[in-house]
């Protein structure tokens, strides 16, 4: 069950529900969003209907969820949930273009698409420090030092940055340098890693496992919503199938699912799916037409001599036609682009 509270609910009220919750020999998750409070009941269920919660000062309402994942589920919310980073948003009523390069090599690579890419109109930067490879003789990323290459692409553009953390022990060092937190394929079910990160009230992107269903995809972000972390950023970035062509096979109906069964925003990575370049444009467009809340393309200088996913990455010349194309879609399906963000000051503003 969730007890959904009112937008001026105070700390009073919500702790007389949880006390209510957990003299009945019930669990409370309580989750603060911007917006409202919502608290997940975690018991026998036939005890919480018998309570007087619904009478309590400070509930909107009380609802059954007959769903493995509560707090993220579209009942929860009346509002689609809206994730606001440095003066960006993501949300259901604007389109966000997040790019950059996979890997973050070197500052000069790095520096040079993250000029190309705000040039080109996206909202938000992205770059990894950690490297999450198949092959442990592939280059791993630049650690600590590519953490401070992204902070110099966010301080020389003025944008909020995305970057891949690997492991609960880098939590801290990860949130202290960027924007949003993201949480990879191959992590999509590394627990401790989503309840750490929930601790945290900074934005997360969470990847769509390698090979995982929508709704185990919906209990992991589950995970992170029950520490009280509700500003989550979900990411279609294609599943494993038997078609060898792609890399990955983008599921585009992962998004209207969402949307549906959700209230979270939820993007496509055009790369990782398709995994070559030449898909990345047609698969953009394909985002934007199904309905999803943005993208996130690799981009890179010289893509042929990139350290990782060169094939999938499109050029710092290519990037600007994708995204006048994106807009063109987005004006004709009647959703208007993210506002981009110039100034800003210290990571997390
Ligand atoms: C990435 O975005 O760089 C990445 C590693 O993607 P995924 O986790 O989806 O494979
Ligand atoms: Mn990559």
């Amino acid at each position: 069950m969730v007890v959904v509270m009112q937008p001026g609910a105070s700390e009073e009220d919500v702790a007389r529900v949880v006390e209510m919750v957990e003299d009945a020999g019930g669990e409370a998750f309580v989750s603060r969003g911007k917006a409202r409070t919502i608290i997940g009941l975690v018991g026998d269920t036939e005890r919480f209907v018998a309570l007087p919660i619904a009478g309590l000062p400070g509930v909107e309402s009380v609802m059954r969820i007959g769903k493995p994942y509560k707090l993220v589920a579209r009942e929860a919310k009346t509002e689609p949930t809206e994730v606001i980073v440095g003066g960006v948003k993501i949300s259901r009523d604007t389109f966000t273009v997040i790019a950059g390069p996979c890997a973050i090599e070197t500052e000069e690579q790095a520096l040079t698409a993250a000029r190309a890419v705000k040039a080109a109109g996206a909202h938000i930067l992205r770059g990894d420090a950690y490297k999450h490879r198949t092959s442990p003789y592939a280059f791993q990323g630049l650690a600590k030092r590519g953490l401070e290459i992204l902070a110099e692409m966010r301080a020389e553009t003025g944008m909020p940055t995305v970057t891949e953390v690997l492991q609960v022990e880098d939590v801290e060092l990860v949130a202290s340098y960027s924007d949003i937190l993201r949480v990879g394929a191959r992590n999509m079910q590394n627990f401790e890693l989503l309840k750490e990160i929930g601790k945290l009230h900074r934005p997360v992107m969470l990847k769509r496992g390698l090979a995982s269903t929508i709704e185990e995809w919906l209990q992991a972000a589950e995970y992170i919503a029950r520490q009280g972390n509700q500003e989550i950023i979900l990411c279609e970035r294609g599943i494993r199938t038997y078609e060898p062509m792609t890399r990955n096979t983008l599921d585009i109906s992962a998004v209207p699912l969402i949307h549906n069964l959700s209230h979270l925003p939820v993007i496509v990575d055009p790369s990782h799916s398709g995994g070559k370049k030449e898909l990345v444009h047609p698969l953009s467009l394909a985002a934007v037409a199904v309905g999803a809340d943005g993208i996130m393309m690799d981009v890179h200088p010289k893509p042929e001599a990139a350290l990782c996913d060169g094939p999938q990455a499109v050029t710092t010349d290519e990037v600007g036609q994708i995204i006048a194309d994106v807009i063109k879609v987005a004006r004709a399906v009647g959703r208007p682009m993210a506002e981009a963000k110039q100034n800003l000051q210290v990571a997390g503003d």
